[in-house]
């Protein structure tokens, strides 16, 4: 008889997980404690508008990437068109300079050395580079077969090189004042990133492997959740797991909070791993490894606060990501902010009614900050006030007459997170320190010390980003197959 399978959670690791298993045969149950599925792969409507709280660029969205498999088994492509834009981001300065990052590197080649003849070498290096990453796809590594993990090989000097700079080094390096300031901000805002990972971004977004499902990230979700369903899924929502059960070291099912028990062959937990390993499990099969790993997670982490608002205009000449410089810095969180990252959604008609369009803006934000604030919640809910208000004064410079216009604002902190993906501090899984980078690359928890029919999937158990969830339910659903001796099968 097949081996009985519990899933904690029904982000895209957990739901992914959860259509192999189908797919193989498995009986499946998926206990999600909101309810909706999607964990971080979420938005959430407001008056009409859809605020997307995630996707920015969907890796293996073109069937150039081995992603691209995954997501046809899942469903994706009957239901989604993908929407590529044609550049990257659009960076403005005050003075009216502006830098667009075109996503056809032989257009921005070409453009980067119009607007700055004095940097052409330096240019040419980085677009070189860029092409090296064309036909060859990163993130879609853990599920490459060995052929095609050799084309790594061939790139391995190039990833070298461009994996010691970050985008803050690469910027300082150019003669343009220009591209002095902007480079740094082109990916996403995370100016201390290797330059490796934009030039990933760049070749994906060239090659049309990295793009926007139509609806956006709830709806990405509910599609997924909806094939597990079909393929015979058991998908409990509102059922929040508090408890792995387990007998003599071996895991045997899952208590929820209503006290009710399943039990099951094996354990998957695909939700937040501080929880799983501390709260359900009691800390019994944490080792050295792994308390130093949370013992090492940040306060403060990028995109963790959201402000979103609705605005009645039609912003369809906007760019849909503008790095904003401001004519004088801002105080957002008591620090200064000399620039807003700014989203506008006027490239999918679904996410608001004809003529009005969602904005969005990301800021690094602390967990404890927000956690002091919410002692007192009319303090918590006066200083989200202030910081749309903030946001809102200064697109209105870029956007004159767009104050008026907003009919809807959102803002999301820390603990929002944490409320709606139970993700502990409101974080997403953390780059661990250096000497355990190895160690965590190998998936630091995909299985516990000691603990039998125990399996992790997601971001916990090694690597975030959507794709790298979905890829890791994928092989645990291979792994148990080979255990049983069954060949691994993907289709519906
Ligand atoms: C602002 C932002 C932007 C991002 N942009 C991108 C992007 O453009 N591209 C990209 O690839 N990635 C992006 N990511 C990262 C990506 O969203 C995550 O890495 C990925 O969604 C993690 O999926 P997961 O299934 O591992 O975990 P989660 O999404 O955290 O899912 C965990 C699930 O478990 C549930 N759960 C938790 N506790 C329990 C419990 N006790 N019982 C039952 N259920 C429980 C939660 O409700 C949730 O549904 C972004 C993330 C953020 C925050």
């Amino acid at each position: 008889m097949e081996r009985s399978i519990v899933i904690i959670g029904a982000g895209i690791a957990g739901l992914s997980a959860g259509c192999y298993a189908r797919m193989n045969g498995y009986p499946t149950q998926i206990f999600e404690m909101h309810a909706r599925p999607g964990g971080l792969c979420a938005a959430w409507q407001r008056k009409g508008y859809t605020f997307d709280g995630c996707i920015h660029h969907l890796a293996g969205s073109g069937s150039g990437s081995k992603v691209y498999e995954i997501w046809s088994d899942l469903g994706v492509f009957e239901r989604h068109t993908m929407v590529f834009h044609d550049n990257l981001v659009r960076v403005e300065l005050p003075d009216g300079q502006a830098l667009t990052v075109y996503t056809d590197i032989d257009r921005l080649e070409a453009y980067l050395k119009d607007l700055s003849p004095a940097d052409a070498p330096l240019i040419e290096g980085y677009i070189r580079a860029a092409r090296r990453f064309l036909g060859f796809d990163l993130l879609a590594m853990p599920v490459a077969t060995p052929g095609e993990m050799l084309k790594i090989v061939p790139r391995l000097p190039t990833m070298t090189k461009w994996g010691r700079i970050t985008l803050d080094e690469f910027g300082a390096r150019f003669q343009h004042p220009l591209l002095r300031q902007a480079i740094p901000t082109i990916q996403y805002d995370f100016p201390e990133v290797p330059v490796l990972i934009h030039l990933n971004f760049l070749a994906g977004c060239h090659n049309q492997t990295l793009g926007w499902p139509s609806g956006g990230s709830l709806a990405f979700s509910q599609t997924i959740a909806q094939r597990f369903e079909d393929l015979g899924g058991e998908l409990a929502y509102r059922s929040r797991a508090s408890k792995v059960l387990v007998e003599n070291d071996r895991a045997v099912g899952v208590r929820l909070e209503d006290g009710t028990e399943h039990r099951a062959d094996v354990v998957v937990s695909a939700c937040d791993g501080h929880a799983t390993i501390f709260d359900m499990l009691d800390g019994k099969y944490a080792d050295d490894r792994i308390r130093a790993y949370y013992d090492a997670a940040p306060d403060e982490v990028e995109m963790s606060l959201c402000v979103s608002l609705g605005v009645a205009r039609d912003m369809s000449d906007a760019p849909h990501a503008l790095t904003y410089f401001l004519e004088e810095p801002v105080t957002v969180m008591g620090r200064p902010h000399d620039r807003l990252d700014v989203e506008i959604f006027n490239f999918d008609p679904a996410l608001a009614p004809e003529g009005k369009t969602p904005v969005k803006v990301l800021f690094k934000a602390g967990y404890d900050y927000w956690k002091g604030l919410a002692a007192d919640r009319a303090r918590y809910d006066e200083e989200k006030q202030k910081i749309a208000e903030t946001v809102i004064a200064q697109l209105d410079k870029r956007f004159p007459g767009l104050a008026q216009q907003v009919e809807v604002i959102d803002v999301a902190t820390p603990l929002t997170i944490e409320r709606f993906t139970g993700n502990w501090r409101g974080l997403q899984a953390w780059t661990p320190p250096a000497q355990m980078l190895a160690a965590a690359m190998q998936g630091l928890t995909r299985t516990l010390p000691g603990l039998k029919n125990f399996y992790m999937v997601g971001q916990w158990a090694g690597g975030i980003g959507i794709s790298t969830a979905a890829i890791s339910g994928r092989n645990l659903i291979k792994r148990l197959c080979k255990q049983d001796g069954e060949d691994f099968t993907t289709g519906v």
